[in-house]
């Protein structure tokens, strides 16, 4: 749940963000907004809008600055742990490229600096990109005291 809520978080601030970039591009361009242009009139000589290429292309950087921050907000949440919220770390390649069939597909594995799962990641995508497999782990001082338990 927090995992979900602060990704939420990360889009609303983001989308708040372009948003009012989208204001100051419309702000600095007024005249250019070609969506207030009927043409002119009969009854009035409205002047064409000035600088509509200057327009255009700031809502395009704008439209791609929109989508790489997606993308990137999208990345980031990816390769976190979904418990604490920490980068996972220490990549771990499992598999092989040369013996799939052997060893099996290649994959990364990411795991929580606090042990509180791991993440895995396919390398070699077939048939489409599919969504990493995130494996909660359960408590390691349970496991350790298992563990210990076990060689008593
Ligand atoms: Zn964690």
């Amino acid at each position: 749940m927090r995992y979900w809520a602060y990704l939420v978080a990360k889009l609303t601030v983001a989308g708040a963000i372009l948003l009012l970039l989208r204001k100051a591009v419309v702000l600095l361009f007024k005249s250019a907004d070609i969506y207030q242009y009927v043409g002119p009139t009969p009854f009035s000589r409205a002047t064409p809008p000035h600088n509509v290429l200057g327009y255009g292309f700031s809502m395009l950087a704008l439209s791609l600055l929109a989508a790489g921050t997606v993308w990137l907000i999208l990345w980031d949440s990816r390769t976190r742990c979904r418990t604490c919220l920490r980068r996972l770390r220490m990549p771990v390649g499992r598999g092989s490229w040369s013996h799939i069939l052997l060893v099996g597909r290649p994959k990364t594995e990411y795991i929580c600096p606090y042990g509180h799962g791991t993440l895995r990641v396919d390398n070699l995508q077939l048939d489409g990109g599919e969504t990493p497999d995130w494996r909660p782990h359960e408590d390691i001082w349970t496991e350790l005291r298992a563990l210990e338990e076990s060689k008593k």
